[in-house]
C-alpha cells in the first residue's frame, strides 16, 4: 500500500509571529486523516515549529539543504543541523531551486545521497515547463530529470523516496494540470520507476502532484489512481484551505 501524502511547502513566507499562528490554526483543524501530513516552514522556524507540534500528526520537513557535511559553504544547511532540530524529510529539486539557484541534475543526485546518507527522506521534485509540454516533450523532460538524479540509486532506497511532479507552469499560476493530464504523467513516472527497478518498488514509491491544488480541485486530482497526494504551495498557507485539501482524501 503507498502512503498517501499532503505536504504543505510555505517557500519563503511567514516570520516567527505568523509561523506560530498558522501552526496554532493548523492544530485546531487537524483531526485524524487518511494522508501523512507535513509541513515545510523557513529555515529559521523549523525547530520552533517542530516544538509547537511535537504532540501532533504534522511533521515538519525542510525546504532544501546542502549536499556537505558542514564547512565552508557560507549561508548552507547540513543534514546534520536539520536532524538537530527534528527535521526528517527535506524537499529537493523544487523547480524554483532548479530555476533562480542554478540547481542541476548533477547537485540533486549528491543532495539525495546525502540526504539518505543522513537517513532521511527526500520528496523529489521535478516537471517541465511550458515551452516541454507545447512542444509535446514533457514526458522525454520528466525522464530525464528523474533518471539523472535518481536513477544511480539502489531499489531499497525508493523506500526513503516521495515522489513530486509539479508542472513548472502551473505553479503559482493557478493553471493547474488537469486531473487526466496529471494521472498520465504520474503513470508514466510510475512506468519509468518500473522499467528500470521493476514492479514492486515502483508501485510503493508515492507521486505526488504540485502545482495549483486548490479545495475546489484537490478530491479529483486525488482520485486518481497513481496520484499520492499533493505538495501545495499558496493553499498551504491557510489553515482551514489547507486541511479540505487534506480532507480530501
Ligand atoms: P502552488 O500550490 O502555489 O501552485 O505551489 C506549488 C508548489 O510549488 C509546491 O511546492
Amino acid at each position: 500500500m503507498r502512503k498517501n501524502i499532503v505536504a504543505g511547502n510555505w517557500k519563503m513566507n511567514n516570520d516567527l509571529a505568523m509561523t506560530e499562528s498558522l501552526i496554532t490554526e493548523l492544530k485546531k483543524q487537524s483531526q485524524t486523516s487518511n494522508a501523512e501530513v507535513m509541513i515545510a516552514p523557513t529555515f529559521t522556524n523549523l525547530w520552533h515549529a517542530f516544538e509547537a507540534l511535537r504532540q501532533s500528526n504534522i511533521e515538519v520537513i525542510a525546504q532544501n539543504m546542502h549536499f556537505a557535511e558542514s564547512g565552508a559553504y557560507t549561508g548552507e544547511i547540513s543534514a546534520d543541523m536539520l536532524k538537530s532540530v527534528g527535521v526528517q524529510t527535506v524537499i529537493l529539486g523544487h523547480s524554483e531551486r532548479r530555476a533562480y539557484f542554478n540547481e542541476t541534475d548533477d547537485l540533486l543526485a549528491k543532495k539525495v545521497d546525502a540526504a539518505l546518507k543522513n537517513n532521511m527522506r527526500v520528496i523529489f521534485c521535478f516537471g517541465e515547463e511550458l515551452a516541454d509540454r507545447k512542444s509535446g516533450k514533457e514526458e522525454t523532460v520528466v525522464e530525464a530529470q528523474i533518471k539523472h538524479a535518481l536513477f544511480h540509486l539502489q531499489a531499497d532506497a525508493f523506500k526513503h523516496i516521495i515522489l513530486a511532479y509539479e508542472p513548472v507552469w502551473a505553479i503559482g499560476t493557478g493553471e493547474t494540470a488537469s486531473p487526466e493530464q496529471a494521472q498520465d504523467m504520474h503513470a508514466f513516472i510510475r512506468k519509468t520507476l518500473s522499467k528500470k527497478y521493476g514492479d514492486e518498488t515502483a508501485n510503493t514509491v508515492s507521486i505526488l502532484y504540485g502545482g495549483s491544488v486548490k479545495p475546489g480541485n484537490a478530491k479529483e486530482i486525488f482520485s486518481k489512481p497513481d496520484v499520492d497526494g499533493g505538495l501545495i504551495g499558496g493553499a498551504a498557507l491557510n489553515a482551514e484551505d489547507f486541511y479540505s485539501i487534506v480532507n480530501a482524501f
